[in-house]
């Protein structure tokens, strides 16, 4: 009998056992093309030497050491490279643990600079429904995802959601992309207004949303306006790259195909591409230093901060990313893929869209074209698909999400940036027989 609290208790999943290139093993030999790099983790595929050689050399010199006594080489390097490369005035990196972390310790920064500025009543976030930007409570209360905050809801800090920018569900016919991302923003200036400009922290969302509305990049201009709603208001732009960052939508940062920079990033995911668990906070000079010069110590802090061997990782695969050239890989790679699915789906009655950028694809589901009504969330269309996909050797990342009220099934799809043209093909294949055999 098994001791591990898994994910689904009702329903044990078999032992990964190995893993190469973009395939996992399990214990009886069978082959699973990962093709959603488990959630937009695996960025450079499994078994990568370099990496794990990278790993290994830390390990050896120095495994741990706590950030309230030192820093540590790894560290400082991969600040220093990531600052190297982060848009606008980013400046200063703080390394967490994971994608959570990172926002928990972005919504306390925000806090705290404006504490320190004296402007102690700004502490409400303004996010957006239909978004996800972690579990733990700060983060989940951030989230716009029903389903998951459903029963914490006790729990949860009170923050402002509004609409997301989501052309094929909110866009009006009379309108143009550009008119509806203009529309779309300014429902943060409306918000705003609404709550007190002067009691607002920051406004935080992902450029391209992942995990609850699958690959949704916003409408042309929109998030151009949000930061100049920002500006305007005196608030602070946080953007989530967790799962759309570190070169999975064809730019090393998303936010920068939108032609904005925030006051403060967060990424994960891809930045330990699976080797180590470390996702990091970017923050601009101007909030460093207002701590810096205020009272000198950011209230914050867990215990793996900074990790030596989490950070040699990152730093190996920020450099695998750059020396290798994956991320203009990432842009002919996705091109294909968003091509494949494209042949493959759209002209099946029961996909209503697809979208995406770079290797950051996915399908929505919908029980009528034309109405673009939702599939009922009793059929459980995407679990269905996940398992059929699953049971035919593809790991793909199906997911249900809630907009007025109503469920959409969404499949998507963050395959490893060395994802081959006939691994493309296997992956739109097995994802077609899946969605046959769940619908
Ligand atoms: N933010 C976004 C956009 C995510 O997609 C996720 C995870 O899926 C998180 C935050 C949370 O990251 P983690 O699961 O590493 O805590």
């Amino acid at each position: 009998m098994s001791h591990i609290f898994p994910r689904h208790c009702k329903q044990l999943p078999p032992v990964a056992v190995r893993g190469e290139g973009c395939y996992l093993f399990d214990g009886s030999g069978k082959r699973y093309l990962d093709a959603s790099g488990g959630a937009a983790v695996s960025c450079l595929g499994h078994g990568d030497p370099e990496i794990i050689d990278a790993v290994k050399a830390q390990l050896d010199s120095l495994a741990y050491a706590h950030t309230g006594f030192f820093t540590s080489a790894p560290a400082e390097a991969l600040a220093d490279l990531l600052i190297a490369h982060a848009p606008g005035d980013l400046d200063r990196v703080y390394l967490v643990s994971g994608g959570s972390e990172a926002m928990e310790a972005a919504l306390k920064l925000a806090r705290q600079y404006f504490v320190e500025k004296g402007e102690p009543n700004r502490g409400r976030l303004i996010a957006r429904r239909q978004s996800y930007h972690g579990n733990t409570m700060g983060a989940l209360s951030a989230g716009g995802n029903e389903w998951r905050r459903a029963q914490f809801g006790p729990l949860l800090i009170d923050m402002s959601h509004i609409d997301p920018c989501y052309e094929y569900r909110l866009r009006r016919d009379d309108e143009s992309p550009e008119e509806y991302g203009l529309r779309a923003a300014n429902l943060l200036e409306a918000e705003l207004l609404r709550v007190g400009p002067e009691n607002v922290m920051a406004f935080a969302a992902e450029p391209v949303v992942g995990a609850t509305a699958g690959a949704l990049t916003a409408a042309p201009g929109y998030f151009r306006r949000i930061r100049e709603i920002c500006d305007q208001y005196g608030i602070l732009l946080i953007l989530d790259e967790v799962m759309c960052g570190m070169g999975r939508t064809g730019s090393l940062f998303a936010c920068e195909q939108e032609g904005v920079s925030p006051d403060i990033l967060c990424i994960a995911k891809g930045l330990g591409a699976g080797y180590q668990p470390i996702g990091a906070m970017l923050c601009s000079r101007e909030i460093y230093e207002t701590i810096e010069n205020g009272s000198g110590f950011f209230q914050h802090g867990h215990t793996y901060l900074g990790h030596p061997t989490a950070a040699a990782a990152g730093l190996a695969v920020v450099n695998a990313l750059l020396d290798r050239n994956l991320v203009p890989q990432v842009r002919k790679q996705g091109a294909g893929l968003a091509d494949a699915l494209k042949a493959q789906f759209a002209q099946h009655p029961h996909v209503g869209d697809i979208r995406g950028r770079g290797l950051f694809q996915a399908i929505e589901l919908v029980a009528d074209r034309d109405s673009r009504a939702a599939f009922d969330p009793a059929r459980k269309v995407a679990a269905r698909i996940k398992a059929a996909a699953f049971e035919a050797g593809l790991i793909c990342y199906p997911m249900s999400g809630t907009i007025d009220g109503k469920s959409g099934d969404h499949v998507l799809l963050a395959p490893p940036f060395i994802i081959d043209d006939a691994q493309i093909g296997e992956l739109v294949q097995k994802l077609a027989g899946a969605v046959e055999a769940a619908l």
